[in-house]
């Protein structure tokens, strides 16, 4: 057991006096089990649950990881929440049969409870402003331009070596656009034009003030630019963050890919059959 896995312990209301002193140690797999009674466990997905595939479309969900969140969402009493820049269509298409509360568009959209009709606080891109930018793939090949509906993406995960070039492109063109209404978020591999104003923290804090998000401390796990303004956030919410692939600020822990996160969702999911009901769920750490 690491340094880390004996100081995280999400029993007993978060303590949130954890110390985690060495952020320059291995990354680890984290072996923390919370008290699913009492916390919201809330994901990004692409670069964190799902393995960020050769492009957005060819991602791939792992049949256990369905029954695992739909086992978590039982556990919870609903409060999982999947973060992400994909819109809602895109999110139910992905976990489908699944259908799990969710925010989307990097916040454009938010849907506290699986089966509700979503909250839109933007609206879509407009379609003259995606075709300016989608032009960017002229670069060359491997330049890919993904539209989420919110926001228009461009990728070049199969062409990195152009990412000066995209990335010039893509803000002489957002400086075109009207001042204040568009923003750009770089990611990894990636650079997008979304809403200005909308944000996945901001998304977050109103998630949770919903049930049956409301009162629980909330776990968020993200690996990427944009998944940073919600690890400043969660401690208002007595909550925890943890980072895939590498270190961010503001984070309580560190997982190494998606499959480490995948193993600790399977294992608290699993933690919760054993001990629902016994009364002993949460204490303590997992090994
Ligand atoms: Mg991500």
């Amino acid at each position: 057991m690491s340094d880390l896995d004996a100081d995280l312990d999400l029993d007993v209301d978060l303590d949130m006096s954890l110390e985690i002193s060495d952020l320059d140690m291995e990354l680890a797999e984290i072996s923390l089990v919370p008290d699913l009674r009492k916390c919201a466990i809330l994901l990004d997905i692409d670069g964190t649950i799902l393995d960020l595939a050769p492009s957005p479309q060819q991602v791939w969900v792992p049949p256990g990881l369905r029954r695992t969140l739909a086992r978590l969402v039982d556990l919870t009493g609903g409060a999982v929440a999947l973060v992400s820049g994909r819109s809602l269509a895109d999110i139910d298409l992905i976990f489908s049969p699944l259908q799990l509360a969710a925010i989307g568009g990097h916040g454009a959209e938010l849907r506290a409870v699986a089966d509700a009709e979503p909250i839109t606080r933007a609206g879509p891109l407009s379609a003259a402003l995606k075709r300016k930018l989608a032009s960017v793939t002229e670069i060359g090949p491997g330049i890919l331009a993904e539209n989420k509906g919110y926001s228009l993406a461009i990728h070049y995960r199969l062409a990195p070596d152009k990412e000066d070039e995209v990335r010039t492109a893509v803000a002489a063109i957002f400086a075109q656009a009207p001042p204040g209404s568009v923003e750009i978020l770089p990611g990894k591999l990636v650079v997008q034009i979304k809403p200005a104003r909308i944000n996945k923290a901001d998304s977050v804090s109103e998630l949770m003030s919903f049930l049956p998000f409301a009162d629980r401390n909330p776990i968020f796990i993200g690996d990427d630019i944009t998944d940073e303004p919600v690890f400043g956030i969660i401690s208002k919410f007595g909550g925890l963050g943890f980072s895939v692939g590498r270190v961010f600020a503001d984070t309580n822990g560190h997982f190494d890919k998606p499959d480490s996160v995948r193993t600790w969702l399977a294992r608290i999911a699993a933690q919760g059959l054993d001990t629902q009901g016994l009364g002993t769920q949460g204490a303590g750490t997992a090994e």
